[in-house]
């Protein structure tokens, strides 16, 4: 039986394995990924080049304004140029949890965000994309894992693809966007209603794979 469009999110803190489960999960169910997260790093990396800062409203809704982003198959391109590796660094890190913390630049983000559902079906991964992108969402999932099991994750990534790495400072990190996103007074990160809390800390990436999958086939059967 074909299911008709429906939608699968996932929400959780940095490094908590978001990314790499959500663009396998999309691809074994044979729908579309959407990384929001890519989305909110563009916009800071675009944002702080232009040296508008986070307390500027006005400013901030006239670049908005002006700013067009463009979301293909795995790549985000801001104003027609790709920008896809370019937001892939500590510094966007950073950027992208102050700049998302801005109302206007959360609102700005919201319409292109929901739009992708009209696309097909999606996975889509984030900090509130089951509580206020997509909160009539199938199946939601909210992934977790300690801070230090998130650092080792990201420091073992960068080493494998050859980038420096400082485990400290990569816990320091994930522990201060932690707060910066649960704290922000919009959209902070909490567990969506309805959604499946998952603990990853001592789970490898194919049992989570496995148990997502599970779930969503027996949601998508019902
Ligand atoms: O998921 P990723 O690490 O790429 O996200 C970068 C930053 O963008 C997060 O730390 C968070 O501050 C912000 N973000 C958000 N809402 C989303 C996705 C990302 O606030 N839906």
């Amino acid at each position: 039986m074909i299911n008709p469009s429906y939608v699968v999110t996932i929400d959780g803190p940095a490094g908590a394995g978001k990314s790499t489960v959500a663009k396998r999960a999309a691809h074994e169910l044979g729908i579309k990924y959407l990384d929001t997260g890519a989305i909110y790093r563009a916009i800071a990396l675009i944002l702080a080049k232009s040296e508008i800062r986070p307390d500027s409203e006005e400013f901030l809704r006239e670049a908005l304004s002006e700013i067009k982003i463009e979301l293909r198959e795995n790549s985000v391109l801001v104003n027609d140029f790709d920008v896809s590796g370019e937001i892939r660094t500590p510094e966007v890190d950073e950027l992208a949890s102050i700049y998302s913390a801005v109302p206007a630049v959360r609102e700005a983000l919201l319409g292109l965000q929901k739009e992708q559902e009209n696309y097909g079906s999606l996975v889509a991964e984030g900090r509130d994309v089951g509580s206020v992108v997509f909160p009539d969402a199938k199946v939601k999932f909210f992934l977790t894992a300690s801070p230090e099991a998130r650092a080792k994750r990201r420091y073992l990534e960068r080493i494998s693809k050859g980038k420096e790495a400082d485990y400290e400072e990569i816990l320091n990190s994930i522990k201060q966007r932690d707060i910066n996103d649960s704290t922000r007074e919009i959209s902070p990160l909490s567990v969506p209603e309805g959604a499946v809390y998952l603990d990853t800390s001592d789970m490898t990436e194919d049992e989570v794979i496995n148990f997502i999958i599970n779930h969503v086939k027996e949601a998508l059967s019902k």
